[in-house]
């Protein structure tokens, strides 16, 4: 609540202007039916066209006085509401902009999604809602009330009863409705989560035929959702008829007590009826006010774990700017991701001098990506010390720090545009020279230039248009462009076919000259003419060295090279 008060208040003018109209709109409700009791009392009773003519106007002046007052507060009122979407949506993805990868591991990325999306439209309708009548129910509830008891006072308990009776009705109907519709939201949630699962795993369900069981999930989740709907409708559906019959039983009785008043009376009546209405009316509008705030509630709980969300990284007060040239000291690291008891890595103590080519070779789950994600701070070290040309990274400019690192992700991941644009992420300035040469030593400069469009062909969202290994090499090429001290190449040739890779590894090592490499791989082929190879196994170093030295001491890399050598011996 103190989050949408804390929006509301940056538009309290508008607020205001809109409050100031929503009053006069209910003022002008209220006011024509008593018009209507003068017509019939006084007009129709006496057969005065003048008198009819006289108030008729009146009630027209008002109806567009009314008329004007609600096209403003609808205006001021979506205007507003529309805005705070606006501002608590910027604002939160500005927020997850800031936050480390370890917030958005906790904070889970879907459930962002559907923060900044589906929780801001509750508060959005929220405040719509309470912008459109929230001054007005109570207004005309109580005005319609007075109202009634001045128009006609005996028949007013009678009124009042009626009113009560149907106001219970409605909070009963509230209480036993809301729960229902609360289970249809998560069935929603539950569907939307099968369809998305199967979305970002087609081509696994495909490949294992498994289309029959994924259809049958979805299907069980779609019935679900629409037997929920039924018994929610439902009970929705007994209501309306139970409010139309308390109203129809309460006309009778109030035309039963004044049956043996005077004709004059007839108008007062009428407009003590419509009154009547009007208080329904509002009190089921205040019903639907406390329905969208109590969802509005609890989705702008979830907005504020976002946006108190505390960055896991800190930038230091005085960042330190040393020229980096690619030393890297990794000193008695240790690192466990957020949640898990398990560390990913331990006690790492390793030296990689600037201009090295450095292998890191292991099982998976070995802990390779972990280590080398630690360098471009996507994760801070748990125990220990990394130093960047000895200064703790800790304590430099972050900014600096991944314009000197550049990282090909195990996964490639592309954007939509053309494959220029995409390359560019890398470097925004560099021609297209520069874009050629770059493409050419990740050798992507060939197949982009069969393609129909070349540098400019488009890529669907997250290159799907492209092959596994295509992607991995404009990632490839990407990262090149920007001319890195350190460049970390996290298994970013697996998709490669054994020539293809040997051609980019040739024109990686022509091209490195001074700067540092990184290369992740699973295959001892690949990393074997690094100057020294890290061999991993359970997070732990296992050796560090060249081919030949870990061939001589290291048990795992011996395994590890017989494994695959000795298939390829098989198959040859
Ligand atoms: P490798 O790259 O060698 O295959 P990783 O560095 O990806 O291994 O993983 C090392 C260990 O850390 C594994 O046990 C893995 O399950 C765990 N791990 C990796 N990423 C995360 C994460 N985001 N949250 C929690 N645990 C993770
Ligand atoms: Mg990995």
């Amino acid at each position: 609540m103190k989050l949408i008060l804390h929006y509301l208040y940056r538009h309290i003018a508008v607020f205001l202007f809109s409050t100031f109209f929503l009053t006069m709109e209910a003022i002008a409700d209220l006011l024509q039916p008593t018009f209507m009791s003068f017509i019939v009392d006084k007009g129709v009773a006496n057969a005065s066209i003048n008198t009819i003519l006289f108030y008729g106007a009146i009630m027209l002046g008002i109806a567009g006085i009314g008329a004007i007052s609600a096209v403003m507060r609808n205006n001021f009122a979506s205007r507003t509401s529309q805005t705070i979407g606006k501002e608590l949506r910027k604002d939160m993805y500005h927020k997850v902009q800031q936050l480390s990868l370890e917030n958005i591991d906790r904070l889970q990325p879907a459930s962002i999604i559907t923060r900044i999306t589906n929780d801001v439209t509750q508060v959005q309708e929220f405040v719509n809602s309470i912008m459109r009548m929230m001054i007005k129910a109570p207004i005309t509830c109580i005005g319609a009330i007075v109202l009634i008891i001045l128009q006609t006072p005996k028949q007013a308990p009678v009124i009042i009863a009626i009113t009560a009776v149907v106001a219970l009705l409605t909070f009963g109907n509230i209480k036993i409705g809301y729960p229902k519709f609360g289970t249809v939201q998560k069935r929603l949630d539950r569907l939307n989560g099968v369809a998305r699962e199967f979305l970002s795993s087609v081509r696994v369900v495909k490949a294992f035929n498994a289309e029959d069981r994924e259809t049958q999930k979805f299907d069980t989740a779609s019935l679900d959702l629409a037997s929920a709907n039924v018994a929610a409708l439902r009970v929705m559906a007994c209501f309306a008829p139970l409010v139309n019959l308390t109203v129809n039983f309460g006309i009778v009785i109030l035309l039963w007590i004044s049956r043996n008043h005077e004709a004059a009376h007839i108008g007062k009546l009428m407009a003590s009826i419509n009154y009547m209405t009007q208080v329904l009316f509002a009190v089921s509008m205040i019903f639907n006010i406390i329905n969208t705030a109590v969802r509005a509630m609890a989705s702008s709980e979830r907005i504020q774990e976002v946006l108190n969300e505390k960055p896991a990284q800190v930038q230091p007060a005085d960042p330190l700017a040393p020229e980096i040239r690619g030393d890297i000291r990794f000193e008695n690291v240790s690192f466990a991701y957020a949640g898990t008891g398990k560390a990913a890595l331990q006690n790492i103590n390793i030296h990689i001098r600037a201009g090295e080519t450095i292998g890191i070779i292991g099982p998976t789950g070995s802990g390779k990506t972990t280590l080398v994600n630690l360098i471009p701070r996507f994760y801070d070290v748990t125990e220990g010390r990394l130093l960047l040309d000895s200064c703790d990274v800790t304590q430099i400019d972050i900014k600096l720090i991944r314009s000197a690192v550049a990282v090909v992700p195990q996964k490639p991941l592309l954007f939509s545009g053309s494959i220029r644009d995409n390359l560019r992420w890398g470097n925004e300035t560099a021609d297209d020279a520069e874009i050629r040469e770059a493409a050419s030593i990740a050798c992507a400069d060939s197949f982009i230039r069969e393609t129909e469009h070349g540098y400019d062909t488009q890529l669907g969202q997250a290159g799907v248009n492209l092959s596994g290994g295509q992607k991995q090499r404009l990632s490839l090429a990407r990262a090149l462009l920007r001319k890195p001290r350190i460049l970390i190449l996290d298994d970013c040739t697996s998709a490669l076919d054994a020539q293809t890779e040997a051609a980019v590894l040739n024109g990686l090592h022509n091209m490195c000259g001074e700067m540092t490499v990184l290369l992740i791989s699973q295959r001892i082929y690949t990393v074997r003419r690094a100057d020294r190879i890290l061999c991993l196994a359970d997070g732990m170093v296992q050796g560090f060295g060249s081919h030949e030295e870990l061939m001589a001491s290291c048990k795992t890399y011996q395994a590890i090279y017989e494994s695959q050598i000795g298939s390829e011996d098989n198959v040859s």
